[in-house]
């Protein structure tokens, strides 16, 4: 059975848009991060060898970079269970506590947004994580006593897209720590001609090509694109999704030629305009954008300065010549910088 045939047979497009079927189930399936993979393959195959259950695993990364679809792979590889929760949803310690006692010997358990958790949460994992216990408290007041409770071994697999904001002795309790970084046009190539084979979209190598270079660094904005513009090619064209068709559908959703929508766009305008190309602070920017400062800070700006149109500084956002330019202004070293850092023209 090919790949294609595998991803059909188990599930169907319709139930979530394709995101299930789509989403990679083993390492081989997960493109691109090479140097990750082979690492993450040798974690795995040491911890089976050895009849343990893997490290605990921190992933960080900007969204839709496949930290979810990881842990996922992870579950997979080894022939574990997964449960997956996510920080804001773990309000009390007895959400944690009751997760934890229902896992099987071996399972992944995946925390999304590990930054989040609450710090009485935070401390149970602690022995979780060390001792494969918890500290349960019984009784109240006076009366009140605590016991430990075990926990069948597991790996915790915690993401981030904020692994500065994790705390220093939650971080240190995992064993391995990953990073994911954004795609190059290479591998978003990979990713689209996967996602084409598996949703039989017809699309031309040149568009392939173009699409790559449009999707911010990230497979899951390359796939959300891919669907949409498959969309253009079956009502507007012939089914196939030709450089011509992308070009025009591309338009038509505002993203330019170097993957920027509508938002990008005016990030930059805004600190160019408003605060003469910057420094200006992430939290006034955000005020200013009406946009939550992380997605700001998580969402934006990595895609913003790995195309060298913006540069995060002590003083804050910055402009760079390159981002005057994509905006078809005059570059802004040619201004003058005055005394608080802010350039003239
Ligand atoms: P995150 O958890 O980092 O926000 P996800 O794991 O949810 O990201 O990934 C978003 C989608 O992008 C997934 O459903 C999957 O289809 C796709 N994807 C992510 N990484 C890869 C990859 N390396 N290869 C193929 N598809 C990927």
């Amino acid at each position: 059975m090919d790949e294609r045939e595998l991803y059909d047979s188990q599930y169907s497009e319709w139930q979530d848009g394709g995101e299930t079927k789509i989403r990679p189930l083993f390492l081989k399936d997960f493109q691109g991060q090479d140097e990750l993979k082979k690492n993450l393959s040798v974690y795995i195959r040491a911890a089976g060898q050895r009849g343990e259950p893997l490290d605990h695993l921190f992933l960080s990364g900007p969204p839709g970079l496949g930290k979810t679809t990881l842990a996922n792979i992870v579950a997979n590889e080894m022939g574990a269970e997964i449960k997956m929760t996510s920080a804001p949803v773990l309000e009390k310690p007895k959400d944690l506590a009751g997760m934890l006692t229902a896992l099987e010997p071996g399972s992944v358990f995946f925390i999304d947004e590990i930054h989040r958790l609450k710090p009485v949460i935070e401390e149970m994992l602690y022995t979780a994580m060390e001792d494969f216990e918890i500290d349960w408290v019984i009784g109240q007041g006076a009366a009140a006593r605590s016991i430990r409770v075990p926990v069948a071994p597991f790996t915790l697999i915690g993401a981030t897209t904020k692994s500065g904001s994790v705390s220093a002795p939650l971080y240190s309790r995992f064993g391995i720590d990953l990073s994911l970084s954004l795609y190059d046009n290479r591998d978003l190539r990979k990713v689209i001609e996967r996602t084409s084979r598996i949703l039989h979209i017809d699309i031309e190598e040149s568009a392939v090509e173009k699409l790559a270079a449009c999707s911010r660094g990230t497979p899951r904005i390359a796939n959300r694109l891919l669907k949409r513009i498959r969309d253009f090619a079956e009502v507007e064209g012939n089914g196939t999704v030709t450089d011509e068709l992308l070009s025009d559908a591309l338009a038509r959703l505002n993203i330019d030629g170097c993957g920027l929508g509508r938002q990008d766009r005016k990030i930059l305008e805004t600190i160019v305009s408003v605060y003469n190309g910057g420094p200006v602070g992430a939290e006034t920017l955000s005020i200013h954008l009406g946009e939550p400062p992380e997605s700001l800070e998580d969402f934006y700006e990595p895609f913003l300065i790995r195309k060298g149109f913006l540069q995060r500084t002590p003083r804050g956002r910055i402009v760079t010549d390159a981002g005057y330019a994509h905006l078809g202004y005059a570059p802004r070293s040619k201004g003058k910088e005055n005394e608080d850092g802010r350039f003239l023209f």
